[in-house]
């Protein structure tokens, strides 16, 4: 089974990653986040690598601009950091590979509902309830 490239902050957004998310920013970028999601949520042995770059979330997004996130002029900068802070907080490293349990098991040990509007601060899905999507995550 192919190995899936996850830039670590989507391993928060997956939790939340539902049919009935509000506003996903298209419909093909809707049914690939649920396609992944039902990859893991199938198998979570299914491996992963952890990037810090545009991932298979990012490749059906219409704010993917050639790898770089330009849903607003400062986004691409704010994944990254963002991306940064969840491999600090989860004692994960950049390029790691890994089952997807044994990355939702590092990054829950350490982040849970309570814990993501601070470690989301900026992200413009907290105004749209996002951590309390997480507090019923369909991953797990
Ligand atoms: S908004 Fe940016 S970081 Fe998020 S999936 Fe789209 S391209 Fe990737």
């Amino acid at each position: 089974m192919k190995t899936l490239n996850i830039r670590p902050h989507h391993l928060l957004c997956l939790h939340v990653a539902s049919d009935d998310i509000r506003d996903y920013y298209s419909r093909r970028f809707m049914e690939n986040m649920k396609r992944i999601s039902e990859i893991i949520r199938e198998n979570p042995e299914t491996m992963i690598k952890l990037v810090r770059q545009a991932d298979d979330i990012c490749m059906a997004c219409p704010n993917n601009d050639n790898g770089v996130c330009v849903m607003k002029p400062w986004m691409d900068e704010f994944v990254k950091r963002l991306d940064e802070k969840v491999l600090h907080i989860a004692g994960l490293k950049s390029g790691q590979v890994l089952m997807a349990k044994e990355a939702f098991a590092s990054v829950d040990s350490k982040i849970n509902a309570d814990k993501i509007p601070e470690v989301c601060s900026g992200c413009i899905w907290l105004e749209k309830g996002c951590a309390e999507d997480y507090r019923s995550g369909v991953i797990s």
